[in-house]
């Protein structure tokens, strides 16, 4: 009887397997074998299974060496979608995306009028547009703190009407289908790890808090929600400010947009990268590179990773960001290994963040 399980889970397992790294990008059955470490024939017939299941595609042949070609193999895009919620202080967004991650369809609802019921309606209005796919789950991105595990947002600042809300029970007795809650950065860190770029990186999510995730081997951390890589709260400098977490010195008080810019004459990052030429923007610009940079070193001397992604509000005009960034963690590192850490811009999609609730779902529904 064990044994029978035992089967059942690894050929579920494998199945899976075989289908994330296909979302990722289509894949021969040979380059399938070869990235899985299963046999040919293994391979064969999860494919085979998978094909007759219209779980995937074959894509037109294409020449491989030796005059011989190979049929590349791609999820079906029409199989599967998930619904998305995107929770910010500024407005709710919901969308539909499909099984390889285009956005089918959105609304924005206004903030001031975003409630449970306006969310299930946006919703609900939606699924006209899965058509004849199945909708595997719904994937809620937002602002910390919050308890993945229990699907509840705790107490985010300036995010009080939904301070405690069980959010991803209430969606999920609403519409029937399992919704999951994630942090807004870790949400995007899963979007960045299907782009295969990297396995073992950090993505700071820099804009009105800073925000983290952090992906390792391939495995967002936290993913069982017990870590959350809050690196916004690690200390900076140990006598510093007061943060609300309750610690020093944390990297958010400085390096959030409107803390850099307090007493400034910018009112926000944007006004600041375009008035780069001045005086005023460069010591900013440089104020920013120094808080952030010695986040990431912390983030460094704990966890290897060898990209650095750059996303929110300071994403815009990145490079210039980002191109000092790497330079003072260079300098920061002397003798270490830090001096071919990439310092790379996120998806810059304005879709990016309703993108990160399907990967939110399916990194869910890929795993055993
Ligand atoms: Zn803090």
């Amino acid at each position: 009887m064990a044994k029978a399980h035992n089967a059942d889970y690894i050929k579920e397992y494998n199945r899976k397997t075989v289908l994330r790294l296909l979302r990722r990008e289509p894949m021969s059955r040979a380059q399938l074998a070869r990235a899985t470490g299963l046999t040919r024939a293994a391979t064969s017939l999860i494919a085979d299974e998978l094909l007759s299941e219209g779980v995937l595609t074959e894509l037109s042949p294409q020449k491989t060496g030796r005059g011989r070609s190979a049929i590349p193999l791609a999820v079906n895009r029409d199989r599967y979608c998930a619904l998305g919620v995107v929770l910010d202080r500024l407005a709710c967004t919901v969308g539909l995306i499909d099984f390889d991650g285009n956005l089918l369809s959105s609304k924005v609802l206004e903030s001031s009028e975003a409630s449970i019921d306006a969310i299930v309606e946006g919703l609900e209005g939606l699924l006209k547009h899965a058509d004849q796919r199945s909708v595997v789950g719904i994937g809620i991105s937002c602002p910390g703190p919050l308890s993945v595990q229990q699907g509840r947002i705790l107490n985010p600042p300036r995010f009080d009407r939904w301070h405690g809300v069980p959010i991803g029970s209430m969606l999920t007795e609403r519409m029937g289908i399992p919704a999951y809650l994630e942090h807004d950065a870790c949400g995007l860190a899963l979007h960045q790890l299907e782009k295969g770029e990297s396995s073992d990186f950090l993505l700071l999510l820099v804009q009105e808090g800073v925000g983290s995730g952090i992906v390792s081997n391939g495995q967002l951390l936290g993913g069982h929600g017990r870590f959350t890589g809050e690196l916004g709260h690690t200390s900076i400098r140990f006598d510093g400010r007061r943060c609300e977490c309750g610690n020093r010195g944390c990297l958010e008080t400085y390096a959030s947009i409107p803390n850099l810019l307090e007493g400034s004459c910018f009112a926000s990052w944007k006004e600041l990268i375009d008035d780069f030429d001045s005086s005023d923007a460069k010591l900013l610009l440089d104020r920013e590179v120094e808080y952030l940079a010695a986040g990431v070193i912390n983030l460094l001397n704990l966890i290897p990773v060898d990209t650095v992604y750059l996303a929110g509000d300071i994403s815009y005009g990145g490079e210039l960001l980002a191109q000092r960034l790497r330079g003072e963690i260079a300098a920061r590192a002397l003798g270490r290994d830090f001096s071919s850490v990439r310092v790379l811009i996120a998806d810059p999609r304005p879709e990016a963040m309703l993108l990160s609730t399907g990967d939110i779902v399916f990194s869910k529904f890929l795993t055993v």
